[in-house]
């Protein structure tokens, strides 16, 4: 056999052995343990949303809520040096690291314009279409809404309509038409209530109105915190 062949056999059998290794290496990224200890050296959140976009199946992997997958983005999100804070309760670490660091355009019409009320509605939502899909307390009385169980929802309250970028909290017990509340969630709310037994009605709200409770002590905490940090970085600047 020529010189000229036989290095063209050892090529071709190096590129096979090289095809084996990383197809035994992606095979490798399907095992949680080995999945989790590869993302310790990823960066940022970033990388991992690129890493879940790669196939289906890291993406099933990468977006689950196992215990396991929260903990890898918690640990990026760690690396964001945001340590101090949490999600809610009932919110997961993509929905979270999404909300508060990721997202950048508008979930509906993909406008960059300022989000708004993103911790209230748990998504991102330019202010044009916050307008369209949301309704106001008042309306949703007069449509026989049950008070009760707008008292199991988050909302949005503005000093004038859709004009407060700074922080204002929520309170409950000053509610009137400044109150905005996401249609689509009051909707859902009602066909579940309406599908419960009689007799579990009370306790049911009575769960989801001191759910709601706690989560309105949280959004007005994020945004205060939120609202502190802008003006540390402005002091920073000035200062600079
Ligand atoms: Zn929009």
């Amino acid at each position: 056999m020529s010189d000229k062949k036989e290095r063209s056999i050892a090529n071709q059998e190096k590129t096979v052995d090289s095809e084996v290794d990383s197809k035994k290496a992606f095979s490798l990224l399907f095992v949680p343990e080995i999945l989790a200890e590869i993302c310790e050296y990823v960066e940022s959140p970033k990388e991992l949303y690129s890493l879940s976009a790669v196939c289906r199946k890291l993406r099933d992997l990468l977006w689950s809520n196992s215990i396991m997958t929260q903990k890898i983005w918690r640990d990026s999100r760690f690396r964001l040096e945001d340590k101090k804070t949490q999600p809610p309760k009932g919110m997961s670490e993509q929905q979270y690291i999404w909300l508060k660091h990721m997202g950048v355009s508008c979930q509906y019409c993909r406008s960059t314009s300022t989000m708004k009320n993103k911790w209230e509605f748990k998504r991102l939502c330019c202010e044009e279409c916050v307008q369209k899909k949301t309704t106001s307390r008042s309306e949703l009385l007069k449509k026989k809404i049950p008070e009760e169980l707008l008292s199991c929802l988050p909302y949005a309250q503005t000093i004038s309509h859709f004009t407060n970028d700074v922080f204002f909290p929520i309170h409950h017990g000053s509610l009137d038409d400044s109150c905005y509340y996401w249609t689509d969630d009051v909707y859902a709310i009602l066909a579940e209530y309406n599908e419960l037994n009689e007799n579990n009605k009370k306790a049911w709200l009575e769960k989801r109105q001191t759910a709601t409770n706690e989560y309105i002590a949280y959004i007005n905490e994020i945004k205060s915190r939120e609202q502190n940090e802008l003006i540390v970085d402005i002091f920073k600047k000035f200062l600079a």
